[in-house]
């Protein structure tokens, strides 16, 4: 699996022309990088307020997807669901494009929908990709998010450099979709360790043990984790994490859930059974029904204490 991160300077793909198919919290910070690496940004978003906002960060808008995409090197999208995805790529962008233009949704999907836009746009002799995100808000305003990115070598190596632009990291995960199902492997995984992280601090302070003391111990010894030692659930223990904002900002309890769902529905495609994955959803999606869907993840140990 070829390996490749982010070499500066960047702008190897710089002065090209893209379009930018959703510019909200994410894909607002995303396009103004892409302006400041030197390409010609072509912007649409259904929202007033996202086009005011991007042409302010200097990128050019439209009225529709089709006229962002005329005579575009590469696309670039960010939208909240697959559904949106699909019907943006088969009803406006396929059609829009040059022959010649590289197709890259950053958004985070389910693997089925990622695999047949891929398909769809293959079927019309174009390269895609689709390129999922770690990182939130802030790593997509300073240009340090991962992207973990499925599709052919060909079209790796064609996104590779414009995603360099808004990034820190860039991984190539195989074929179509790969990107997807590896972002919510790992998703799927930070939940569990998350909750895990939040109950064996839960149990120490009910047995006595001072929170700090706990991580002092825990952080070296085999129960570490990254929702320990990169971001203790609980306030003034560890580095600066959102438990120390009262859980504001972070990642939202409402996306987390969103990409347990999808690792969920693409577990029972796969015929894999996942009983931790699965109670992690269930305990998400009881957080975020008591109106907790805003708070960082993190806050899921305000249920155990
Ligand atoms: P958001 O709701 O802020 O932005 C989505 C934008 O898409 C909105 O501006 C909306 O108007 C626009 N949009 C919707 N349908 C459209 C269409 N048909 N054509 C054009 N524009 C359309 O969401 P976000 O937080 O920016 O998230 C975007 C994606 O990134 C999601 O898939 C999310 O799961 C993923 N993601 C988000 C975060 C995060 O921290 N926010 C982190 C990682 C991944």
């Amino acid at each position: 699996m070829p390996l490749s991160r982010n070499a500066k300077p960047r702008g190897r793909g710089a002065d090209m022309k893209i379009a930018f198919i959703g510019l909200g919290n994410m894909g607002g910070g995303m396009a103004a990088n892409l302006v400041k690496a030197g390409h010609e940004v072509r912007a649409f978003d259904l929202s007033e307020a996202a086009l005011e906002a991007a042409q302010a960060k200097g990128c050019a808008t439209f009225s529709s997807a089709a006229e962002a995409c005329d005579g575009v090197d590469a696309v670039v999208s960010m939208l909240p669901n697959g559904q949106i995805v699909l019907s943006a790529y088969t009803s406006q962008v396929i059609d829009a494009v040059p022959r010649d233009a590289i197709l890259i949704d950053c958004s985070t999907i389910d693997v089925a929908t990622a695999r047949e836009t891929a398909a769809k746009a293959r079927e019309a002799g174009l390269d895609m990709v689709d390129a999922p995100v770690s990182g939130g808000i802030a790593a997509a305003d300073a240009g340090t998010l991962t992207f973990m990115v499925g599709g052919s070598e060909e079209a790796f190596r064609r996104a590779e450099p414009i995603l360099q632009d808004m990034g820190k990291a860039v991984i190539h995960a195989g074929d179509a979709g790969n990107g997807q199902a590896a972002k919510i492997c790992n998703n799927m995984l930070l939940g569990i360790h998350m909750i895990g992280t939040a109950e064996a601090f839960a149990l120490a302070q009910k047995l006595g043990l001072d929170p700090q003391t706990f991580f002092d111990i825990s952080s070296v010894s085999s129960g570490q984790c990254w929702s320990m030692t990169s971001y203790c659930p609980v306030p003034g223990v560890g580095p600066k994490s959102p438990a120390d904002n009262d859980y504001q900002g972070g990642f939202a309890t409402a996306l987390m859930l969103k990409d347990l769902k999808l690792a969920m529905e693409a577990a029972q495609t796969a015929g894999a059974e996942m009983q931790m994955g699965e109670r992690a959803r269930e305990i998400y999606e009881a957080f975020d029904r008591d109106d907790n869907g805003g708070l960082d993840f993190s806050a899921i140990i305000r249920t155990l204490q």
